[in-house]
């Protein structure tokens, strides 16, 4: 073949790679792959950000300079629109908390964490079995000024039909029904007390309420099922105002610029551990899949906002402030996907939220992710929840997934045990491409396969996913 006609067929390849889009994604996510297994900055970034500042909780000095860096990092990447969200929530703020228990004559003291908003309290009485702590458990047992013992999971042997619900709606349920105290019993194994809010309003709770381990639990709950047992509680916490601010980096689509997929991650803790898996996983992941796309100068038709969301653990305030703000600039009706990370490793597919409308996008999307990564096993998954700051989204009728994550131990969560040892390079980089590789394929597709959804449907479809009845006992629910 002469030299024209070999540079006849480069160009035929060359345009056939431009007019193809299925190849042209191909292309770009095997560069995806090849720069984050050669500059993945995820697995240090985790370490600094969780050695240096330790915990982040919204509003203290640690979580300021947490956001502060990531700030200085997106601009490091190259993204010029970058800018804080500041905002002012109710900071709670950890006491002490003792747990005594009597449960063979003499009072002991239990390993125990307070759960945040939380008061100041000392009780002291008798302990009441209120097994998986939902409105059919109180059927019969009274524990009015008693302290109630409930699960924070759910039991074994529990009915597969029987939903669990947060830890903040069982504690209403317990101050509605009386109690004086509450000792919550953790759900995962590993020897270790959780925490995690149990406020519905962001103020502090009625009564006293800790948590102990799965261990300590069910030695308690045999104890009771034989003979009286009593427990004292004290605690000592306070909350005040405090300010803390999201961060958004943008890149600005060249074709439609008004339609936007929002990737965020929250990049608080809480306070008794630096939160490596909850969620510096997320925060370091959404990072990494900036710098990566930077680093490879990737345009999208589409605009991205990469979010770093703080309180979150305190009842996502920082992705409700987004959507507010979102709002406010006519930029709402634009969002096309919120992708939420948080807790983000190992990802094997994506867990579409009960929107099974882009099942279809997403399996072809991950066809050709898999000839990258033939460990990736493209599982579609619809489980619905609103655990975290995805939520926000849902009720504006905006569609939202997050990656599905294979966790080898999950005992760290809401633990003093979320630490990074726990976490590879390798755990994060998987996350990183496999998120990057999709949200470029939404934010470049010529046709999404969603639609904002109206008042009426996002009322059927939190129906449907069984949300209704939780969000009408926190008092959220506004579809009727
Ligand atoms: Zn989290």
């Amino acid at each position: 073949m002469n030299r024209k006609g070999f540079l006849g067929i480069f160009c035929m390849l060359l345009l056939m790679g431009c007019e193809n889009p299925r190849l042209h994604l191909l292309n770009v996510f095997k560069s995806i792959e090849v720069e984050v297994s050669r500059n993945s900055v995820a697995f240090p970034l985790l370490n600094d950000i969780c050695e240096r500042y330790g915990p982040r909780m919204a509003g203290t000095e640690s979580a300021a300079k947490a956001e502060e860096l990531a700030a200085i990092l997106f601009r490091s990447y190259g993204y010029e629109d970058v800018f804080f969200q500041p905002f002012t929530y109710n900071l709670w703020q950890r006491g002490t908390a003792v747990l005594r228990i009597d449960t063979a004559g003499s009072f002991v003291e239990f390993p125990s964490l307070a759960l945040a908003y939380t008061p100041s309290g000392n009780v002291s009485s008798v302990i009441v079995d209120a097994g998986n702590g939902l409105i059919e458990d109180f059927d019969g047992i009274d524990v009015s000024g008693k302290i109630v013992l409930i699960h924070l999971g759910l039991l074994p042997g529990t009915p597969e039909t029987v939903k669990n619900t947060h830890r903040a709606q069982k504690l209403a349920l317990a101050v509605a029904q009386g109690a004086a105290g509450c000792i919550a019993v953790s759900s995962t194994p590993g020897d270790l007390p959780t925490t995690g809010t149990v406020t519905l309003d962001g103020g502090m709770i009625k009564i006293p309420a800790v948590s102990i381990s799965l261990e300590r639990g069910m030695q308690l709950r045999k104890c009771i099922a034989q003979r009286k047992c009593y427990a004292r509680i004290q605690t000592e916490n306070t909350s005040k105002p405090a300010t803390t601010r999201n961060v958004v980096a943008r890149m600005e689509g060249y074709e439609l610029p008004e339609e936007t997929i929002v990737i965020g991650a929250h990049l608080d803790s809480w306070d008794i551990s630096p939160g490596a898996l909850d969620n510096a996983s997320g925060a370091v992941s959404v990072l990494d899949i900036a710098r990566t796309f930077r680093a490879l100068d990737l345009k999208t038709r589409r605009t991205i906002d990469f979010v770093l969301f703080m309180a979150e653990e305190e009842g996502h305030y920082g992705s409700e402030l987004y959507v507010r703000e979102a709002r406010h600039r006519n930029r709402l009706q634009g969002i096309r996907y919120m992708f939420n990370q948080d807790m983000t490793i190992n990802t094997y597919g994506f867990n579409l939220m009960g929107r099974y409308e882009s099942e279809d996008f997403f399996r072809e999307t991950g066809e050709l992710i898999q000839l990258t990564d033939s460990s990736f096993s493209n599982t579609i998954a619809n489980f619905t929840h609103l655990g975290s700051d995805h939520a926000p989204f849902i009720f504006e009728g905006i569609s939202t997934f997050t990656p599905l994550c294979r966790y080898q131990d999950f005992h760290s969560y809401h633990t003093t045990a979320d630490t990074p040892d726990l976490i590879t390079p390798l755990m994060l980089e998987k996350n990183v491409k496999i998120s990057a590789m999709i949200l470029y394929a939404l934010a470049n597709a010529q046709e999404l396969p969603v639609t904002l959804f109206t008042g009426e449907q996002t009322r059927q479809y939190l129906i449907d996913n069984d949300l209704q009845e939780s969000l009408v006992v926190s008092g959220d629910w506004i579809w009727d």
